[in-house]
């Protein structure tokens, strides 16, 4: 781990665990490196995701982080380390008083 301490102001807000995502059309789960990416064909700025198993295009949702849960990540919060996204069963807020 290294620690960064030059204040580039707005706090990073780094993924604690890896990204995953779930097609919505299929039953494909993946990381974000087997996201099919394409340029928007209406806008070149933009970039749609598909999915590589059905090929549908923005079908795409944020699975739960939590290994081996294939809910999509209907919650998002700050954890210890970092940022998780989570199903409801796998939300937990992390209350530093408990
Ligand atoms: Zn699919
Ligand atoms: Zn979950």
């Amino acid at each position: 781990m290294q620690t960064e301490d030059n204040a580039v102001g707005a706090p990073v807000e780094a993924p604690v665990r890896p990204l995953r995502w779930l097609c919505q059309s299929c039953d494909w789960t993946g990381s974000d490196a087997d996201l099919l990416r394409a340029p928007s064909p209406f806008d070149a700025a933009e970039t749609i995701v598909g999915c590589p198993k059905c090929k549908a295009a923005e079908d795409i949702a944020n699975a739960c982080d939590e290994p081996g849960c294939d809910k999509e990540a209907t919650c998002g919060f700050p954890a210890p380390g970092g940022y998780r996204r989570t199903c409801g069963r796998h939300f937990q807020w992390w209350d530093e008083r408990a």
